[in-house]
Parts: C-alpha cells; structure tokens; sequence
C-alpha cells in the first residue's frame, strides 16, 4: 500500500523510516527539502507539496508541529483535504489541542474522509525502535483498519475514545511527564548544593518508588550537560499551553502545571527553546548556582 507522510522531523523521520521497512511506499513531504532527500535515499518517492503527497492515498499521515501547522496543511491553500478522496484516512500523529482535531475531523467528514487523532509517547529512541506508545481518538472501526501500520511505528496503541481522545491523553501524558522532569532537577540540584553527589542519588533512587522512564531518559542527560533534543522545550511549552487552555476551556485550573510553564518560558526566553526539556534542569542552575554537571 502507498502512503503519504508529511512531517519529517525528530519523529516524522524515524517514524516514516519504520513504515517503509515494514513493506509499505511513502510519499513524503517536508517544508525542509533536505529531509525529503534523506527519506527518498531510505526509498521513499519525493513529493512538491502536501498535496502531492496525499493524492490517491488510502491513508495519509501527518507528524506536524501543532494545531496551526495541522489545520494549515489539511485545510488551508492547497491543502490535503481538496486531494483527499472520499473513504480515505488521515491519521495525524501530531501532539496538537484535542479541540483543533475535532475541528479538523468535522471538516474532513464533510468531504467523507475519516480523522483519527494518534500521537505518540517515547520521544527519538523509541520512533527509532518502532517502540513508541500510541494514544488514539475517532471511529473505533477506523482504528481497527489501521491498527495493525501504526503497530510498524509503535509497540503499543491504545483505543481512547472520540476523536480528540488521543490528543486529551496524550496532554495527560505531558503534564506527568513535564513534573517528572521538573521533580528530577528540583531534587537533584538539592541533593548537589547539599554536597551529595547527584550520580550517587541516581543510582541510589533509581529503583524505588522514585524511579521512573522519565528519570532513567533524562536524568542521566542532566548529568553529562548533554541537552541535545530529544523533545524540544519549546513543544513542551505547546502541550502545556493546550493543556491549560484544554482545563479552562472545562473550567478547572492546572496550578501545577502553570508553574513548570513559566519555568519553561523563561528558558524559552534565555534562549533554550531548542534544546531538550531536560534542559528544565538550567532553570535551577540559574537560581541557585549550582549545577547538577559531572
Ligand atoms: P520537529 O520540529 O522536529 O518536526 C516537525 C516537522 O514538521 C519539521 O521537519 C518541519 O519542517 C515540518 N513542518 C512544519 N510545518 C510544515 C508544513 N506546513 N508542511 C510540511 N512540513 C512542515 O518536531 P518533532 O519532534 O518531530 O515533533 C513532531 C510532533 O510530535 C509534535 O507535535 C511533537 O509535540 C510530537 N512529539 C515529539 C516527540 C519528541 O520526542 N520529539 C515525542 C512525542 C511526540
């Protein structure tokens, strides 16, 4: 089967990579020309624009920023919704705000193509692996026609609910995630200014009830100042702000979450916003004076 794919970055690529060793063509699309050609190297066709990629497709799948870069490539000029034929599937793979992807789905279904919202949990290593965790939201029958491709990127895919659900959970994700890193690097920089070497904490805290994926990923990060991305800050900074604006819209207040947003602005604004989320880590360098570094 021929696929579309549109979105060839830390995720998009490796993702993309998976789909084309497990026996399905790509057509592939990105802003950046340079990653098309690394995909077409890895024996993916080449398109133009977004729209070349979905033409004649069954299935489409996007792996794009967030809900302006969606709505922008399904729906705006020559977007994919026009070269969508009625029956196929677009799987957006994004993280993006749940009721963007019920916006997007709504106009879909007015031309008869289906939407499922299916982000994804696990960052670089695991889109590599073909081990990422996928959260799923839509027609539970149109899950079902692709659950067995999304399992060529993912080890696990999970059934949530409506379309949106996917995307609700995955914010869920995020905020568990966004205080997991947040707690490492309070605790850590305490245990550091507190003359106790942070690697000796790590080893020691790993397998309690403190031990985490998160702390394993991301700690050790923290520890060799390496703050390559991974998850840029910046995106995290996009999933808090849907999830906050997710909660008001429900009426309920995200307080936790509010305060590692700020702290996440603020390194957006010293200029981080590309670096890795473990990079929270500088927030508490900048306050106190001390680095958690080897
Ligand atoms: P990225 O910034 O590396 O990649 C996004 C890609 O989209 C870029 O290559 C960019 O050129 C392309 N793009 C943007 N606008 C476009 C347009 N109009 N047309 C075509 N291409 C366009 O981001 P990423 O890390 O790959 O993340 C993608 C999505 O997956 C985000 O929603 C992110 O939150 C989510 N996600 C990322 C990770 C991670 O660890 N990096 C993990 C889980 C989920």
């Amino acid at each position: 089967m021929e696929l579309g794919f549109i979105g060839l970055g830390i995720m998009g690529k490796p993702m993309c990579r998976n789909l084309l060793k497990a026996g399905y063509e790509c057509v592939v699309y990105d802003l950046v020309s340079e990653s098309v050609e690394e995909l077409v190297k890895a024996g993916a066709r080449g398109a133009k624009s977004a729209a070349e990629a979905a033409k004649e497709k069954e299935i489409v799948i996007t792996m794009l920023p967030n809900s302006p870069q969606v709505r922008q490539v399904v729906l705006g000029e020559n977007g994919i919704a026009a070269a969508m034929e009625p029956g196929s599937i677009l799987i957006d793979m994004s993280s993006i705000a749940p009721l963007a992807s019920q916006e997007i789905g709504a106009a879909l279904a007015e031309k008869g193509v289906e939407m499922l919202d299916a982000p994804v949990s696990g960052g670089e290593p695991k889109a590599v692996d073909g081990t990422l965790s996928v959260m799923v939201g839509g027609k539970c029958e149109v899950y079902e026609k692709v659950k067995e491709l999304l399992l060529c990127m993912g080890d696990s895919a999970v059934y949530c609910g409506g379309l949106g659900a996917g995307n609700t959970t995955k914010l869920s994700n995020q905020i568990v995630v966004a205080m997991n890193i947040a707690a490492c690097a309070e605790a850590f920089t305490l245990a550091k200014k507190a003359g106790v070497d942070p690697e000796l904490v790590y080893q020691a805290i790993r397998g309690g009830l403190a031990g985490s994926t998160v702390m394993d990923a991301k700690v050790p990060m923290m520890l060799e100042g390496n703050d390559r991305p991974g998850f840029k800050i910046d995106l995290h900074i996009k999933d808090l702000n849907n999830a906050v604006e997710t909660g008001h819209a429900l009426g309920m207040a995200l307080p936790m979450t509010v305060q590692i947003l700020e702290m996440l602005e603020q390194l957006h604004g010293d200029g981080l916003g590309q670096k890795d989320h473990s990079a929270l880590v500088r927030y508490y360098e900048k306050i106190t004076g001390v680095s958690v570094r080897r």
